[in-house]
């Protein structure tokens, strides 16, 4: 038997059918409005409402008032009990609490957008045509270019700016790596940055980071070649290619010019709408500086941006002023109360610190582009000011010593939820470190399905035991934070559910899965998306489940969410943030 209620759903569907019809509608509606006890803003009804539970629990109902979750249950009882001001249907589609894309760069993806695009380019000279074609319609002062993998080329080896020079010898022209951890700059541009001497005479950048020479067989600088492009210094000898990786990059990075604000602003919100058609309602920006913080609030102010940020800040004086003022720092969506270092570089690059030597470079093992000092003053920091320390540690050595580390922070609190991102290759001994100092793991699955094509060369078969090992990571610690890394990778979260259930890129390769006996299951991958990102970033009481009380943040899918065989795309059909419709298919 339906309830009063629900007839008058069902009514609704045939309405206006006849006068009758209606004037039976109304005077139904407005009798059920005096029974009703509660009155909500929306309720979202007929639904799969997956809510994130440690029990599994799926409903059929939602109600929501001034954007917070009033009751979650079977459709009958939630439907009797409030009277809403909207009422939708959600057709037994799934309902998930919106995602969380755990370690992100929006500003990094920003600026991407705005720079020369050299995602996708399948040789070097791809690469040029983008970049002249860009120039030639923004006739930028300083050409910034982002996102080539030498990896998609023939030839596959690190580019050279010889042909760089020839096109652009009197403008600086910065081309950055797909991972961030390397740039490749024009000769005008190293000179005007003085980098060559800059990393000779700083020991934290030279040890932290690394210059690609030029085979000095084949090519060698004349003394007025390297006076033209401000090579000194014996070491240098030899040719730079013009490819530096990690702390190599700072004198350029520390010249770099931003783009302007309007133009970010722009970039920002035109990721948000991408975000929001996939279903991500938060992000984890995974290394912030005090002027981006600032641009956030401005969108925030004006409510333009209203994805939940949680900023990880990046070390600087600035910032470390900024936490010691601020604590614990809460702006409308937006919470600060972490720190981000890098450990190390990337494998990519061979900037990953590794306890033995790389297998395709026998000389080489990586460095920490931190020091250890400076790692345990932040550590210290982040305890006295309860702030989360978040490290990026790729290679086995740099999970080793900051799991050490760490040790230090469990013993004072062991709910510290301090994180390893990316936590790469680990070795298999020191698995059980993340569960003794309580570490919590932050991983991007489709890193490892990108990583297949190169992994192996770079560590050796023998190391691949402890590469991407999420299952092994989530039997530590019982949680894993999940994200992608954008830009280093796509925004998509169900290429990330493919890759941690099914360990197969978009291609569905390789078909048996990568690893595969690393692959975490669907619901497990589905928490760290959300539940466990909540837990993550302290926020499990707002975030991360469809309950009581929290944020109604949530998302009606168009299809199943599913971890089919083969990738099946799928997108957001309603997307909520503290009840309010921020995207529809509609
Ligand atoms: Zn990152």
């Amino acid at each position: 038997m339906l309830s009063s209620n629900q007839s008058i759903i069902f009514e609704k569907k045939q309405t206006m059918k006849s006068p009758i019809a209606i004037v039976l509608l109304l005077s139904l509606l407005s009798f059920s409005s005096c029974m009703k006890g509660e009155s909500v803003d929306t309720v979202i009804h007929n639904a799969q409402i997956h809510v994130m539970d440690d029990k599994g629990t799926v409903q059929d109902a939602v109600a929501i008032r001034d954007g917070i979750i009033v009751e979650v249950g079977p459709e009958r009882q939630i439907l009797n009990k409030y009277s809403a001001d909207e009422y939708i249907d959600a057709q037994k589609k799934d309902v998930y609490p919106g995602f969380t894309d755990a370690h992100a760069h929006i500003l990094s993806y920003a600026r991407q957008k705005i720079s020369v695009d050299l995602v996708g380019c399948k040789s070097y000279d791809e690469m040029l045509v983008r970049i002249e074609k860009y120039q030639s319609k923004h006739n930028r002062k300083f050409i910034i270019g982002r996102g080539w993998d030498q990896s998609l080329w023939k030839n596959g080896e690190m580019p050279t700016n010889d042909r760089l020079n020839e096109l652009f010898p009197d403008i600086p022209v910065c081309l950055f790596r797909i991972d961030g951890h390397a740039l490749l700059a024009n000769e005008y541009l190293m000179k005007k940055s003085d980098v060559v001497n800059k990393v000779a005479n700083d020991p934290e950048l030279s040890s932290g980071g690394y210059f690609i020479h030029i085979d000095p067989v084949t090519t060698v600088y004349t003394k007025e070649e390297q006076k033209k492009i401000g090579v000194g210094g014996a070491t240098m000898i030899g040719g730079l290619s013009g490819v530096m990786v990690d702390n190599a990059m700072n004198p350029i990075l520390d010249i770099l010019p931003d783009f302007p604000e309007s133009e970010l602003k722009q970039a920002i919100l035109e990721i948000q709408d991408e975000l929001y058609s996939y279903g991500i309602t938060g992000v984890h920006e995974a290394g912030m500086q005090q002027h981006e913080v600032q641009l956030f609030k401005k969108l925030m102010d004006k409510d333009e941006l209203q994805l939940n940020i949680y900023g990880m800040l990046m070390p600087t004086p600035e910032n470390i002023a900024f936490a010691k003022q601020e604590g614990i720092y809460e702006y409308k969506s937006m919470l600060i109360r972490s720190f981000k270092v890098y450990g190390d570089g990337a494998l990519g690059s061979r900037g990953a610190f590794l306890k033995e030597a790389y297998s395709d470079k026998h000389d080489h093992h990586g460095y920490l582009c931190t020091s250890m000092e400076r790692m345990k003053e932040i550590a210290d920091m982040c305890t006295e000011l309860g702030y989360q320390m978040n490290t990026h540690a790729i290679g086995d050595s740099t999970n080793r010593v900051m799991l050490e580390l760490y040790q230090g922070i469990n013993e004072i609190n062991p709910d510290h939820r301090w994180r390893i991102e990316h936590a790469q290759i680990v070795d298999p001994a020191d698995f059980e470190l993340f569960a003794k100092a309580g570490v919590f793991p932050s991983v991007q699955p489709t890193h490892a399905v990108s990583d297949q094509r190169w992994a192996e060369s770079r560590i050796g078969e023998h190391r691949m035991k402890g590469a991407y090992a999420y299952k092994s990571l989530l039997e530590q610690f019982g949680m894993v934070a999940i994200g992608t890394d954008f830009p280093v990778e796509l925004t998509d979260p169900f290429l990330t559910i493919h890759a941690a259930v099914n360990r197969k890129n978009s291609d569905n390769f390789p078909g048996a899965g990568f690893l595969a006996e690393e692959r975490i299951s669907l619901d497990e991958c589905l928490k760290g998306m959300t539940i466990w990102s909540a837990m993550a970033s302290f926020q499990e009481n707002q975030l991360g489940t469809i309950e009581k009380g929290k944020d109604a943040t949530l998302v009606i899918f168009e299809s199943p969410v599913k971890a089919n065989e083969s990738f099946t795309p799928n997108f957001a059909y309603t997307t909520f943030i503290k009840g309010k419709k921020v995207y529809s298919v509609e």
